[in-house]
């Protein structure tokens, strides 16, 4: 039976959040207890998680030439949320402001090798016991910040069995050669039936060829990653895995997303009470200078403002949602060009799209607690949230057909319709013309209530919660368990 699990991850909600990765690392501790698994995280000393936890305990000093930095492995508990995480304590490596992976200009820190090869070593440090009083039987490491994970507990905790996930599969974290002896890797495994991906460390590459069982966020995205169009260039070996490669459609915590209780909603309501919603509209008509007209049908888009999240269609598109009737509100950052482009599109259409460039999590559940729909027109999405959050508030998923948001998206065809089982709309093609054809059909049905009504309380009664997803996880873990034993 597995009791503990420890999961490793460069982000955690509450904490410290860029993307979906933090959700899900965060929301994975509890899913777990609630089938009897203690599964503790263990993340990087950044300052914002060294100032929430405030009463730690020492577990073990680290040798001074620990990646070239000073470090120190404490345990602590976030009163909030009653995680408990193992925090790699290393000031030189963590200690600076603002993003995880990213320098003031936007790029890469220069040292992320390091940085994450000690958060992956110190894994297989306390696989190996390195706590006297926790001891955990499965090491579950997630993204390529975590991708040396696996072969570091071959090397030095070979007891413990290892999990590794992909949450996207486009950030693979490879790095020069010369690094090898300095990230302490075993020269001998440099090899195509190894860690070397293209003449480089592949970190990536070295979490999906060592661990003993592969996850990623959603069963479409698994069969995808398998294909060259979407496995960027780990397919082959996807492929070759596929027996230990399975996908899991990540839950949402249904308590912090919860339409019947957030208290950042200027009017709380359910499946039953959806007319209330409009108070919700007018105030973000407010906030983001829209008109103030219940009449209109207003998307969403809460983003990271990239190619991948397809925001060069949405600008595509913008001039002809903005002369369908229809308005825009957009929270996002991400490249300065689509920053500039979107901010250009609010004086061109002032009224009816408006944005704000930025990361804030309120306005991210105003946006769903008060749009008609939200846009998540992907090029390739593993799981996605957003459409999640979109169908507990309500806020119609309107999605490119790829990954997760296949998975858990509808589409309102006749047949789903009659039925009653849609929930969304699909994008036709993945394109500018598929996005502007899909924003029409969502505001024919938006117009033709109560066909819409049906549609959002449909999405809101889905079951989307992290029971089904942790029991998955189980079992991946008692067969990588048992895998372990065999070999
Ligand atoms: P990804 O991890 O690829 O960025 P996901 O849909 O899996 O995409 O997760 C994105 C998460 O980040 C969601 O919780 C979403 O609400 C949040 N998010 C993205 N951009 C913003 C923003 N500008 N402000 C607030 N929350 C945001």
């Amino acid at each position: 039976m597995i009791k503990n699990v420890l999961s490793v991850a460069s982000e955690i909600f509450p904490l410290v959040k860029t993307g979906g990765l933090a959700d899900v690392v965060g929301a994975l501790p509890g899913a777990m207890a609630g089938i009897g698994i203690e599964m503790r995280s263990l993340v990087p000393g950044y300052p914002a998680i060294l100032q929430a936890i405030r009463s730690k305990k020492e577990i073990a000093e680290l040798d001074r030439e620990f990646f070239g930095a000073k470090a120190q492995l404490a345990l602590g508990e976030h009163d909030e949320t009653g995680m408990m995480l193992y925090i790699l304590d290393a000031p030189d490596l963590f200690d600076r402001p603002g993003n995880p992976y990213l320098d003031a200009e936007g790029a890469d820190w220069s040292d992320n090798h390091r940085r994450f090869a000690a958060l992956s070593y110190a894994a297989a440090l306390l696989g190996r016991g390195l706590d006297k009083g926790w001891r955990p039987q499965i090491v579950h490491g997630h993204d390529w910040q975590a991708g040396l994970t696996p072969l570091y507990c071959r090397e030095l905790c070979p007891a413990a069995a290892t999990v590794f996930t992909i949450h996207n599969i486009a950030f693979q974290g490879v790095f020069p050669a010369e690094l090898i002896e300095p990230l302490r890797l075993p020269p001998s495994d440099f090899a195509l039936m190894g860690y070397e991906y293209h003449g480089q460390i592949g970190t990536m590459k070295a979490g999906l060829f060592y661990a003993d069982k592969l996850t990623t966020v959603s069963p479409t995205y698994a069969r995808e990653t398998q294909t060259p169009e979407f496995g960027m260039g780990l397919e082959g070996l996807l492929h070759t895995r596929r027996q230990d490669f399975a996908g899991i459609v990540n839950g949402i915590d249904t308590d912090i997303w919860n339409p019947a209780n957030d208290d950042v909603l200027s009017a709380t309501y359910d499946a039953k009470s959806l007319g209330k919603r409009a108070v919700n509209k007018t105030a973000l008509q407010r906030r983001f200078a829209l008109q103030e007209d219940q009449n209109s049908p207003l998307f969403c888009i809460v983003s990271r403002l990239t190619e991948q999240k397809g925001m060069d269609m949405v600008l595509d598109s913008i001039d002809h949602i903005a002369q369908s009737g229809a308005q825009l509100a957009l929270i996002g950052t991400g490249a300065r060009a689509f920053e500039e482009a979107f901010i250009q599109a609010t004086t061109r259409h002032p009224g009816k799209i408006g944005c704000i460039i930025g990361y804030d999590e309120v306005i991210s559940h105003q946006l769903q607690g008060g749009s008609d729909a939200i846009l998540v027109p992907s090029r390739f999405e593993p799981c996605g949230l957003t459409q999640l959050y979109g169908l507990r508030y309500g806020c119609v998923p309107v999605v490119s057909r790829v990954g997760g948001l296949a998975d858990t998206v509808i589409d309102a065809n006749d047949a789903a319709l009659e039925d009653g089982v849609a929930t969304g709309i699909h994008l036709g093609s993945i394109d500018s013309q598929g996005l502007r054809q899909a924003v029409d059909r969502a505001v024919s049905l938006y117009r033709s209530n109560p066909k819409w009504q049906t549609i959002q309380s449909r999405g809101m009664t889905r079951e989307l919660g992290w029971g089904k997803a942790a029991k998955r996880y189980q079992g991946i873990y008692e067969a990588a368990f048992a895998a372990k034993s065999i070999t």
